[in-house]
């Protein structure tokens, strides 16, 4: 069994919003949203259990959701995914404004209100079925596919990972098939003849 496989189930990005107990805004990042149907209008989303958001969620029985635009820079993704609102204001950080006194982003090119109607708990996850309270169509920009937001982090994380080895004597720039790491000791620069310790990454 290859997990990688299920990406190939396209969906977006979004950022939910609610309020906690002491009506403190939070939110999370999610990837799972499908809508169920339009008449009446029913969304399912699926949130993580342990997650504080979930926690209030449950309990407040709604939330908002902001559809993310394709060009949603990462430290967006990542404060609203890598933290706890428990400890971090994450509202914050980005561009928002109240819509049915929820937060919502900016840039969405959508964005709702969600009532709660059912719920099933799996072994991570709340999965809630939701009544779209309300909804607008926000800014023109297209939305986050999920695997494009995936497949734009791997050609980053390739391009840092592929740094020039440069000859600091003659400048040679080491193009070959080889990871230069894996050359033998003994190898030296073509041009100059100089030992491979003299090479610097850049
Ligand atoms: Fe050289």
């Amino acid at each position: 069994m290859n997990l990688d496989a299920l990406f190939k189930i396209s969906h977006g990005l979004y950022v939910t919003g609610a309020r906690d107990t002491q009506d403190r805004l939070i939110g999370s990042c999610i990837d799972a949203v499908m809508v169920i149907e339009t008449s009446p209008a029913q969304i399912m989303i699926s949130l993580e259990k342990n997650s504080f958001t979930c926690e209030n969620v449950l309990i407040s029985q709604k939330l908002s959701l902001s559809v993310l635009p394709v060009d949603t820079p990462d430290d967006v993704i990542r404060n609203f995914g890598m933290q706890s609102s428990k400890i971090t204001d994450k509202w914050k950080n980005v561009p928002y404004h109240l819509y049915q006194n929820l937060p919502v982003l900016d840039q969405a090119p959508a964005y709702m209100t969600l009532v709660i109607t059912q719920r099933i708990e799996t072994a991570t996850h709340w999965v809630l079925l939701c009544d779209v309270q309300a909804v607008e169509p926000g800014s023109m920009a297209p939305a986050l596919i999920y695997a494009d937001y995936q497949n734009r982090k791997r050609k980053e994380n390739k391009m840092t990972e592929s740094k020039k080895w440069v000859c600091t004597v003659c400048g040679y720039v080491y193009d070959g098939e080889v990871p230069f790491e894996e050359l033998p000791d003994d190898w030296t620069c073509p041009l100059c003849g100089e030992p491979k310790s003299v090479f610097v990454q850049e």
